[in-house]
C-alpha cells in the first residue's frame, strides 16, 4: 500500500505555506512583523514572537519520553484538531467515506459532517468489541479512514490489540487509533506498532491522565510521510507559545502524570465497588478508563436529579449497546463521595 495514494490529489501536490518562523527562531528578528518592544501581557514578554511551528523542543522532548523518532510526532490544539487534519488529508469531500464504531466518540461524525464526508457505522458486538468481520464487509475503495477509540468513549474497555493490527493488514485504509485514555492502561498503548504498520495512526493526549485539559494539546504517533503531511496542512501556528511551553514542562514532569494515573485507578475501583453495591444500580461496567458507566432503570430521571444537586455526569442510555447507561468520570475524592451520596438518595 502506498499511503501517498490514499492522500487527497490536492494535498499531495500542496506547495505549503512558509512561515516566518519556519527559517528563524533566533536572531534580530525583522522577519515577521512581530512588536520587537515586547507583549502587553508583562509577564509574557517573549509572547511577542510567533511560536515554532514545528514544535521542534516539544517533539524532542516527547520523543524521548515514549521512545518515538520525533519525525514521528505530529502536535495539535488537542486530539480533535488531529481527527479534523485527517480527515482533511485523506478524504474527498462528498466522495471519500470514514468509518467509526458505535457507541463511540461523538466528534469523529461530526468532524466527518464538516467536512462533508460519509460515515460508514459499524455497531460494536455485544462484548462492547470490534465486530471485525462486519467492518471488513463494510470497508470498500472509498473507505479512506477508520476510527478506533481505546479505551472506548463511552463503554471504557480496551479494544482487542489483535482485531486493530488486523484491520490495519486487511484493508487499505488510514487506521486511527483514538488513545485518548490509554494512559491508565499504557502498557496496551500501539504507539510502538506504528513502525510496523505504515497505515496506522495513534493519537494521544494530554488533557486527561495529565490534567491539562485547558492546555488544547494532543499528537499523533504516525508514519513519517503523514507527519510530513499533516505538518504540510495545519495552521501555520497552531500551537501557541504557552502550550508548547506547558506541553514541555508536563513531559517534563511525567512522575505527576503517573501520581495522577494511581489515585484515579485507585478511586475508580472503589466506585466501581460502591456502584456495584449500590440498590438500584442494574450493571457496572469495567473500565481501563477515568470513567465509569452503569445502567440504571430510570436514566434520564437520575441524571436530571442529579444536575438539580450541581452534580453533573453525562447521560449516555440512548446509545446502542448500553441502553439505560450513565456516564460518570472519576473525580477526587470529595467530588466522588458527593456524588455517590447524591446518586443513592436518588436511587
Ligand atoms: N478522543 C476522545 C475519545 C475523547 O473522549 C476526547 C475528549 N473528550 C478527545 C479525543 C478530545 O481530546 P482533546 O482534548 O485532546 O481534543
Amino acid at each position: 500500500m502506498k499511503i501517498e495514494n490514499l492522500m487527497r490529489e490536492n494535498i499531495r501536490s500542496l506547495k505549503p505555506y512558509t512561515s516566518a518562523r519556519d527559517s528563524f527562531l533566533e536572531g534580530i528578528l525583522l522577519d515577521a512583523n512581530e512588536n520587537g518592544f515586547g507583549s502587553v501581557w508583562d509577564e509574557y514578554e517573549m509572547l511577542n514572537r510567533y511560536p515554532d511551528p514545528n514544535h521542534g523542543e516539544l517533539r524532542k522532548v516527547t520523543g524521548e519520553l515514549f521512545g518515538i523518532d520525533p519525525k514521528n510526532l505530529f502536535f495539535g490544539v488537542g486530539s480533535d484538531e488531529i481527527i479534523d487534519l485527517l480527515i482533511r488529508v485523506f478524504c474527498i469531500p462528498a466522495c471519500d467515506k470514514v468509518m467509526i464504531t458505535t457507541p463511540s466518540y461523538g466528534m469523529y461524525e461530526v468532524a466527518c459532517d464538516v467536512n462533508d464526508v460519509k460515515v460508514t457505522t459499524i455497531e460494536l458486538d455485544d462484548s462492547l468489541q470490534l465486530d471485525v468481520d462486519a467492518m471488513l464487509d463494510r470497508v470498500d475503495d472509498k473507505t479512506k479512514i477508520i476510527f478506533i477509540c481505546s479505551p472506548n468513549n463511552p463503554t471504557g474497555n480496551l479494544i482487542h490489540t489483535q482485531d486493530i493490527l488486523k484491520l490495519c493488514n486487511e484493508t487499505e485504509s488510514i487506521v486511527v487509533v483514538d488513545e485518548a485514555y490509554i494512559d491508565f492502561c499504557e502498557e496496551n498503548s500501539l504507539i510502538h506498532e506504528v513502525k510496523n504498520h505504515e497505515n496506522l495512526v495513534v493519537t494521544r493526549t494530554f488533557s486527561k491522565a495529565w490534567g491539562m485539559a485547558g492546555l488544547r494539546c494532543g499528537f499523533c504517533v504516525a508514519n513519517e510521510m503523514i507527519v510530513e503531511t499533516l505538518y504540510k496542512v495545519k495552521a501555520p501556528y497552531n500551537l501557541n507559545m504557552l502550550t508548547q511551553h506547558g506541553a514541555i514542562k508536563a513531559v517534563k514532569n511525567n512522575r505527576k502524570r503517573d501520581e495522577f494515573i494511581k489515585n484515579i485507578i485507585s478511586e475508580r475501583e472503589k466506585l466501581i465497588n460502591e456502584l456495584e453495591n449500590t440498590e438500584g444500580v442494574i450493571k457496572v461496567y469495567p473500565s481501563d478508563a477515568n470513567f465509569i458507566i452503569f445502567q440504571v432503570k430510570e436514566p434520564d430521571h437520575v441524571y436530571e436529579v442529579l444536575v438539580q444537586k450541581g452534580v453533573i455526569i453525562r447521560n449516555r442510555s440512548r446509545m446502542p449497546k448500553i441502553k439505560g447507561c450513565l456516564r460518570v468520570t472519576v473525580g477526587n475524592n470529595e467530588e466522588n463521595k458527593i456524588f455517590m451520596e447524591e446518586l443513592k438518595r436518588i436511587l
